[in-house]
């Protein structure tokens, strides 16, 4: 289960709509209890893709050291990654689901023509993607 700050949330839906129509990414930094991550806030990095932007994303290696430096800062841990698929639906691509890591979230966010439509978590259970329950918190 992943519970989220709702500034969190929104940070991230404005960040993915800015982007557009380009893919969104970034961290998210939390804390991480059996099998509930709770985050706190939203850690933005460019798409290192160098060219396909629209449909993948890349986080730069140092882009996620910078992150968990940041996270330590406040006692926190990388706990999920996040990213948009505009024009497309909030469902993992295979490609999402060969990168992904067992322990961490993966909040998806579908764009429609500039605008967050929906978004869903995922995490990993044997290799295999399962939609997670998002909980949000003030
Ligand atoms: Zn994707």
């Amino acid at each position: 289960m992943l519970r989220i700050k709702a500034s969190a949330v929104e940070k991230i839906k404005a960040q993915a709509e800015k982007d557009y129509p380009y893919e969104t990414c970034g961290l998210l930094l939390g804390k991480t209890q059996g099998d509930i991550r709770t985050v706190f806030g939203a850690y933005e990095t460019p798409n290192a893709n160098p060219e396909r932007k629209h449909d993948r994303y890349e986080i730069d290696p140092k882009d996620y050291l910078k992150a968990e430096e940041k996270a330590r800062q406040f006692g926190l841990e990388i706990v999920g990654v996040y990213h948009s698929h505009p024009d497309h639906p909030d469902r993992p691509s295979s490609f999402d689901e060969e990168r992904a890591f067992e322990g961490l979230s993966y909040i998806i966010l579908s764009v429609s023509k500039g605008k967050v439509v929906s978004y869903r978590s995922w995490h990993l259970v044997d290799g295999k993607f399962r939609e997670e329950e998002v909980l949000l918190f003030g």
